[in-house]
């Protein structure tokens, strides 16, 4: 399974003006006969494509992040989580397909005294589960 980003395009709504391919500091579009999408990493925070296409074409599906970085993002809202005694759940899909982020993850927000909670669909292999301990 892929978790990275995607670019997803209406062809209908392109015209071919090629400001997305000019932009993209990673080359990963190319504007011809067709439009073809590379098969290369967006860099995290980049959506500029989206924002320089005059007709809504392409945009940019998911983001990201590494276990830092998305806490660091998640601290943001910690004043709120203090305030409400609420917290940060992590849902799906299915989370725990992602174990080795998820538990990092868990770690840093437990360091930070933010409150947790799995939102699981239980189809996950015998062989995640065992490496998660709810609690
Ligand atoms: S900027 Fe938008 S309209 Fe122009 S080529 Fe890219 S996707 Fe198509
Ligand atoms: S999001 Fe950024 S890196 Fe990804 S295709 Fe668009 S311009 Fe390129």
């Amino acid at each position: 399974m892929n978790y990275e980003a995607r670019i997803l395009l209406d062809r209908d709504k392109c015209c071919k003006c090629a400001r997305c391919e000019a932009v993209c500091p990673v080359k990963k579009i190319s504007v011809g006969e067709a439009i073809d999408i590379k098969p290369i990493p967006c860099l995290p925070e980049c959506s500029l494509c989206s924002e320089v296409c005059p007709n809504r074409a392409i945009e940019k599906i998911g983001s990201n992040y590494n276990p830092v970085g998305l806490k660091d993002l998640l601290l943001k809202d910690k004043p709120f989580y203090d305030v409400s005694g609420g917290g940060v759940t992590l849902s799906g899909g299915e989370p725990l397909l992602q174990i080795n982020f998820v538990i990092e993850l868990l770690k840093l927000l437990k360091r930070n005294n933010i409150n947790t909670l799995i939102e699981q669909q239980d189809l996950s292999p015998g062989k995640y589960r065992s490496r998660y301990r709810p609690g």
